[in-house]
């Protein structure tokens, strides 16, 4: 096998940590790490941050540079993958019409990709994560907002300026909560970590009681999704009631996205998958009563699998797919 001594580097830039990982051939991890992204410093910082990440990495691993053959970068906002861009990245001050790839080039004889991070979770969960085998399928990330990806007939959707996708924007309600889109009563902002903190903040303020008021001393501030995850095993009504709201917003959300689509599979990840069932229960429900019968009974709704590397292992599984012409 010529390829037997070769590795791929996966790199996932987020708001505060770089993370990143040398994988096999295989996809298997071989060395992992991650740094502070200090984004804060701009993005010429970062990404000398990013070459630091990979020198470390090398080095700790034993493999020299000539063994890598490809790097991967999964980078958070609006990117144009083919020119190597970001064109613009909301929690990341000063990164309009960056060439990143171009930046990365001098560095490296290996080729270097980047594209959305959100779109390189897609990639991992789907060749090596809970999507294997699906020819149609769309990825949501539930974390601070809400992500997403879709893959439509073999392909990863793209658009005319690699827009495709974007379900958290999707209008749920004429006169909803503003959107740092512009609009407002985006799906994204209800069905996210965020969102359904404040869903669960508001009807406190409407004069609603929760068991989670003890554990935060009556300070909303300190509600986190996972508190409300909590309080609904121990039967909290305004727990039970946010949860069935989050999820059945989100249900109504995906009817129409499997009414337009047809996938065969919708998978959940971000941290606030880790509701698990007690959010994806409301969403089955509200899917089959409101999408399209055949296409609705035909589209299963899963947990994501790769957790914490679905960023590392999707970068890289990216980087090896462009490299080779298959995307
Ligand atoms: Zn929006």
């Amino acid at each position: 096998m010529e390829d037997k001594n070769k590795y791929t580097i996966g790199i996932d830039l987020g708001g505060t940590n770089i993370k990143a990982a040398v994988f096999d051939t295989g996809f298997k991890p071989v060395a992992e790490l991650s740094i502070l992204t200090e984004a804060a410093e701009g993005p010429a910082h970062v990404l000398k941050r990013i070459r630091l990440a990979v020198t470390q990495l090398t080095e700790e691993s034993n493999i020299p540079l000539e063994q890598i053959l490809c790097m991967g970068m999964g980078i958070p906002g609006l990117l144009d993958p083919e020119e190597g861009l970001s064109v613009f990245s909301p929690n990341f001050p000063g990164w309009e019409q960056i060439h990143i790839v171009n930046e990365m080039k001098p560095y490296y004889d290996f080729p270097v990709c980047i594209d959305n991070d959100v779109r390189v979770n897609l990639y991992g969960e789907w060749q090596h994560g809970a999507g294997r085998g699906a020819r149609n399928l769309v990825l949501l990330t539930l974390g601070t907002g809400l992500g997403s990806g879709i893959v439509h007939d073999g392909k990863v959707l793209y658009g005319t300026t690699f827009s495709a996708g974007e379900v958290g924007h999707m209008n749920m309600f004429r006169q909803g909560r503003p959107c740092r889109c512009g609009s407002s009563g985006c799906l994204g902002r209800y069905v996210s970590a965020v969102g359904m903190v404040n869903t669960f903040k508001e009807k406190l303020q409407e004069g609603k009681n929760s068991l989670l008021q003890t554990w935060t001393r009556y300070d909303n501030g300190l509600i986190t999704a996972a508190m409300i995850s909590e309080a609904y095993d121990l039967g909290d009504p305004l727990s039970l009631e946010v949860m069935h709201e989050t999820g059945e917003l989100l249900g109504f959300g995906l009817a129409n996205v499997i009414n337009l689509l047809n996938p065969e599979l919708i998978i959940i990840g971000g941290g606030m998958a880790a509701a698990g069932e007690r959010l994806l229960r409301p969403v089955r429900d509200t899917v089959n009563a409101h999408a399209l019968k055949l296409s609705g009974s035909s589209c299963r709704i899963v947990q994501a699998e790769l957790g914490n590397r679905a960023g590392t292992l999707g970068a890289a599984v990216y980087a090896q797919q462009k490299c080779s012409g298959r995307q």
